[in-house]
């Protein structure tokens, strides 16, 4: 089987060269093991966080290890009481078309209403990000104004759709006019600022002509910089990610006075921390998609060798939608 391991720790831009595929022989697995052939690879931006030697949250992914990261498939043969041949399972089992694995962190997903694939987006772990940002901090009351940024993509998506199912005003901010209209017009956001169109302030105050009650906050940089300025009193900012600044990119901020002027609350999260929630969160995900009330889309890669330059695009916003690459 082939996995890709990590070959070179990245210095600003990703290159193909920092990773390599490597062809290996399929393991015996032993007792309270199972063998799991993946059929999709969740490709995330904080894989660019852990390719790097730099202080975080989590420690850096190895050299020359398979390449970490969230999977979904199907067992192919067990030796572990909870794991039947045939269970369709979401793990993280990484870059990697076969891997055995002891069952930590393996869970089994029911695929009668809702597609494998989800279970890596809308429903699992950046479905989640949405949800626990959402619900725990910016705490949106209805006809309040949300922003959010990165919009159409994996967790932005759902951010949205959940903002609008509580009565939110909805504005999303994305990456030129195709994402814009989708997020209109497929997700329902009442409008989306296109950041890439050179009007980034005027569009932004357009949309949110009462101000910004809250903000999810994605990207960083230049786009909450000019967010900032709109914010209304006692504004929350539920801050998931810094997407803009993965590469090395300047983040520094202008408008940091509005936190002060504006009594802003700031919190930063990382979903997995927070596991308490998965349960519940995960859930209301699920009847929401299996319901066809929060919608999706995909960008999906072909076959393994694919994941490197799948993954650069994601930090470049190449990917509509949720990023993933089908092994088979
Ligand atoms: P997306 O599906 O949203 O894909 C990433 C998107 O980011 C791109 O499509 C692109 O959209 C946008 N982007 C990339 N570079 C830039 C840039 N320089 N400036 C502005 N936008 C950019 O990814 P996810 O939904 O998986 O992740 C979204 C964010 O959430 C990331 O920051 C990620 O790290 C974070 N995250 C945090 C978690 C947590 O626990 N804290 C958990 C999961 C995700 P566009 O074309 O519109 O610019």
């Amino acid at each position: 089987y082939q996995r890709i391991v990590l070959a070179a720790r990245p210095r600003g831009e990703v290159k193909p060269s920092d990773f390599r595929l490597e062809t290996q022989d399929v393991p015996a697995i032993a007792d309270g093991q199972v063998l799991v052939r993946n059929h999709y690879l969740s490709l995330d931006p904080y894989m660019r966080g852990r390719m790097s030697e730099a202080k975080s949250y989590a420690a850096p992914q190895a050299l020359n290890e398979t390449m970490i990261g969230g999977t979904a498939g199907q067992v192919v043969a067990s030796r572990h009481p909870k794991f039947a041949v045939g269970d369709f399972v979401v793990g993280v089992l990484g870059w990697t078309e076969v891997a055995v694995t002891d069952g930590c962190m393996l869970r089994k997903v029911d695929t009668s209403h809702i597609p494998l694939s989800a279970y890596l987006g809308t429903v699992g772990m950046p479905g989640m990000a949405a949800w626990y940002g959402l619900n725990q901090i910016m705490q949106p009351k209805a006809g309040e104004t949300i922003v959010v940024t990165a919009a159409s993509g994996a967790v932005g998506s759902v951010v949205g759709q959940l903002g609008k199912l509580r009565g939110c005003r909805v504005v999303g901010v994305a990456g030129g006019p195709e994402k814009c209209a989708y997020v209109v017009d497929e997700l329902g956001f009442d409008a989306c600022v296109d950041y890439k169109a050179g009007q980034l302030l005027a569009d932004l105050a357009a949309a949110t002509p009462n101000g910004i009650d809250a903000i999810f906050e994605n990207v960083g940089g230049p786009i909450l910089d000019a967010a900032l300025p709109r914010t209304n009193a006692f504004g929350r900012i539920a801050l998931c990610g810094l997407i803009a600044g993965y590469n090395g990119s300047d983040m520094s901020i202008k408008n940091f006075r509005f936190l002060l002027t504006s009594r802003l609350t700031l919190r930063g999260f990382i979903v997995t921390e927070h596991m308490e929630y998965w349960p519940q969160g995960l859930s209301e995900l699920g009847l929401l998609v299996a319901g066809g009330k929060l919608r999706y889309r995909e960008s999906i890669a072909a076959g393994l060798a694919a994941a490197p330059q799948a993954f650069i695009g994601l930090l470049h916003g190449k990917n509509f939608g949720k990023q993933l690459v089908k092994l088979i």
